[in-house]
């Protein structure tokens, strides 16, 4: 993946996680004032002091030949209300996240692959394609379910399916850390305590 491409931890202005956006908007963000970037010491840096730092062999950098930025893990808004309200799309990779690749029927983790959607009530019964409507199952589930509802087929859905409340990228990227820099963060616990930090 490209650099720019990969992620970076928003925070709100109590330093509660609230999003994960691309390096590019990162920067963007810091460029426009809108957020400040954070280091390992927990202190907060503008576009200009962030810019200025030294880029150690191990940090991730963008930037060309003489003139390497360091690429910010975390960054914290400046403004909640500046931050874009994202909208979680209704895809089927997104079907798959928010359902941890698990059919919710059998209850069976598998890949991607040996999963197809399910529509909870079928369309041919007006069912909506929908977050609250089609969930993930497994072939022989689905071909077990039919055309009838969970009911009707003597089955039963793990979990009443919603709209992810986060993106799915949130939830499964926070559950993993996917960078160091991001775990004092990813429990309100932990939020609580470098913020008290930082904010005295
Ligand atoms: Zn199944």
């Amino acid at each position: 993946m490209e650099m720019l491409d990969t992620g970076v931890l928003v925070l709100n202005r109590v330093y509660q996680p609230i999003h994960i956006t691309s390096v590019r908007r990162a920067f963007s963000l810091l460029y426009q004032g809108a957020a400040r970037a954070i280091d390992e010491q927990f202190q907060l840096f503008d576009f200009q002091s962030w810019s200025e730092l030294w880029v150690a062999v191990h940090h991730d950098a963008i930037g060309t030949v003489g003139r390497r930025i360091r690429v910010p893990r975390v960054i914290v808004l400046m403004m909640y209300e500046r931050m874009p309200k994202t909208r979680v799309r209704f895809s089927r990779f997104n079907i798959y996240a928010r359902d941890d690749n698990t059919c919710q029927y059998c209850g069976g983790r598998m890949p991607r692959a040996d999963l197809n959607l399910d529509h909870v009530v079928p369309r041919s019964r007006g069912g909506a394609t929908s977050w609250e409507n089609v969930v993930c199952s497994c072939v022989p589930c689905n071909l077990r379910k039919g055309g009838r509802t969970p009911e009707e087929a003597g089955m039963r859905l793990l979990r009443a399916p919603t709209r992810p409340r986060w993106t799915p990228m949130f939830r499964s990227a926070t559950r993993r850390a996917l960078y160091r820099e991001w775990r004092p963060f990813l429990s309100l616990a932990d939020a609580a305590y470098w913020n008290a930090e930082l904010l005295t």
